[in-house]
C-alpha cells in the first residue's frame, strides 16, 4: 500500500467542476487586481474568524511581515517568539532588520511555554521586546489567556501565527470575556496562511492578516498596496503584498467545506489514537500520541469544537530516523517538522549566538508527523500503525 503523506485530490474531487468554473469566471472578468472576490473572502473569513477586519495578503509570510511592518519594527527592536516553528515566523523578523528572541516549548503541546515568555520578558530590563509571535503549531491554539495577560500587563503588542491554524478554537479568557475564540482573534492580529498544504489552501500562494483593531486593519490594508493614500501619495513605505483574486476565488468555494474537513481531520486522529492504544495493549512501544489540551474542554461542555484541527499529526517517538527509514520503505511518507530549532538555523548563529532550547531540541529529535489529511482511508491508517508496532517489536 502507498500512503503518501498528503494527497490533495480526494479533497479536489468534491469541488473540482464548480473550481474551474470559477477560474474561467475570473478569467473572463478582466479584473485580475484586488475586486470583488478578493473583497468577499475578506468579509467571510472575518465572519469565520469572528474579527472585524481581514486583509487578504500575498501569503503568510507577507501576512507576517506587514504585521510587523505595521508595528514600525526594525534595526534595534527585539520580537519574542517560539524557536519551534516553520522558518518564516523568524525569516519575517531578521528581514526588518530587528532580532528574535526565543521562549522554549511546553513539551506537551509544541507551543511556546508562557512561564518561559514571563521569564525572558522579566530579563528584558532595557525594554528592547517590541512584539511577541505565539504560534499556534500543527493546528492548536498556544496558551493565549496566559501569554495576553503577560503581554498586555507589559503593554507589548501579540501577533498570532496561526498559519497552521484557521478555524481551530480554544477557551480564552482576557479583557472580562470568556469564552471560545477562533485562532487569529485574540492578539492584536491574526495571520493566516493558504499555501496548499494548510487546513484551507489554495491552487498557489495567499495569505490573510485578521484583526479586531480599526487602526491596526486600516495600516495593514495601507501597507499591503505600496502605502499610498490618497493614490500615488505616499506618506509610508509598503509593498506589493496583494492577494490573487483567483486564488480568493477559489478560496471561497473551498472555505465552504473548511468545516467538514476539520471534522475528517479530527476523526483521522482519532483513529490513530485508538489504533496505538490497541497496538499498545499487546505490548507497549515508545511512541506518544498528540495531546489535545482542549478535548477536555470538549467534553465538559459537550459540544464538538475545533480545539484542534490537525493541520499536521505529530508522534514523539525514539529511534525517529531509523523509524522514519523503515516507514519509507513500507511506501508510508512520513516529516519531520522541524528538525532543527530556529535559533539553531546557521543564518541566526552566524550573527548571534542563541541560548540553547531543552525542549526544542528535544522535540526536533523526537518528533515524526504522520499523513492526516482528509480522504485518509481507515486502511491506510491500520497499516501505518501495524508497520510502527512492528518497527518496535
Ligand atoms: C506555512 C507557514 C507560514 C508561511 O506561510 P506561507 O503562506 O507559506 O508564506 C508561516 N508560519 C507557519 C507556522 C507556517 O506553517
Amino acid at each position: 500500500m502507498n500512503v503518501p503523506l498528503l494527497d490533495l485530490g480526494p479533497t479536489l474531487e468534491e469541488q473540482r467542476q464548480e473550481i474551474i468554473e470559477k477560474v474561467i469566471e475570473v478569467v473572463e472578468s478582466t479584473r485580475y487586481i484586488q475586486g470583488p472576490e478578493v473583497e468577499g473572502l475578506e468579509a467571510e473569513i472575518g465572519e469565520y474568524c469572528e474579527v472585524s477586519g481581514a486583509i487578504g495578503v500575498s501569503s503568510g509570510t507577507d501576512a507576517l511581515l506587514v504585521s510587523l511592518m505595521a508595528l514600525d519594527i526594525g534595526p534595534g527592536d527585539l520580537v519574542l517568539t517560539t524557536p519551534y516553528s516553520f522558518f518564516a515566523t523568524m525569516g519575517v523578523i531578521i528581514r526588518l532588520g530587528a532580532s528574535p528572541v526565543f521562549a522554549d516549548i511546553d513539551p506537551v503541546t509544541f507551543n511556546i511555554d508562557p512561564l518561559k515568555v514571563e521569564e525572558v520578558l522579566a530579563a528584558d530590563s532595557t525594554g528592547k521586546i517590541k512584539a511577541i509571535i505565539p504560534v499556534h503549531l500543527y493546528g492548536q491554539c498556544a496558551a493565549m489567556s496566559s501569554i495576553m495577560e503577560i503581554a498586555e500587563h507589559r503593554g507589548i503588542p501579540v501577533i498570532e501565527d496561526a498559519a497552521q491554524a484557521i478555524g481551530a478554537e480554544t477557551i480564552y479568557s482576557g479583557n472580562g470575556e470568556h469564552g471560545w475564540r477562533k485562532a487569529g482573534s485574540m492578539g492584536l492580529a491574526g495571520c493566516f496562511s493558504f499555501f496548499p498544504s494548510k487546513n484551507l489552501g489554495a491552487i498557489g500562494d495567499g495569505g490573510m492578516v485578521v484583526s479586531r483593531d480599526e487602526e491596526f486593519t486600516h495600516r495593514v490594508r495601507l501597507l499591503r498596496n505600496h502605502g499610498g493614500e490618497p493614490k500615488y501619495y505616499h506618506s509610508v513605505v509598503g509593498g506589493n503584498f496583494r492577494l490573487d483574486p483567483i486564488q480568493a476565488a477559489v478560496l471561497r468555494i473551498k472555505l465552504k467545506r473548511l468545516e467538514q474537513w476539520h471534522r475528517l481531520r479530527r476523526q483521522n486522529a482519532a483513529r490513530y489514537n485508538t489504533l496505538f492504544s490497541e497496538q499498545m495493549s499487546h505490548g507497549s512501544f515508545p511512541v506518544s500520541t498528540p495531546r489535545a489540551v482542549g478535548e477536555t474542554q470538549n467534553t465538559d461542555t459537550g459540544e464538538e469544537r475545533n480545539f484542534h484541527i490537525y493541520n499536521q499529526y505529530v508522534i514523539r517517538v525514539k529511534k525517529r530516523d531509523e523509524l522514519r527509514e523503515w516507514l519509507q520503505q513500507r511506501r508510508i511518507a512520513t516529516e519531520i517538522y522541524y528538525p532543527l530549532g530556529l535559533h539553531q538555523q546557521k543564518c541566526l548563529t552566524d550573527i548571534l549566538t542563541p541560548p540553547p532550547m531543552v525542549q526544542t531540541e528535544k522535540a526536533a529529535a523526537e518528533t515524526l508527523a504522520l499523513p492526516v489529511y482528509p480522504g485518509l482511508t481507515s486502511e491506510m491508517q491500520e497499516y501505518v500503525v501495524k508497520s510502527i508496532a512492528q518497527f518496535y517489536r
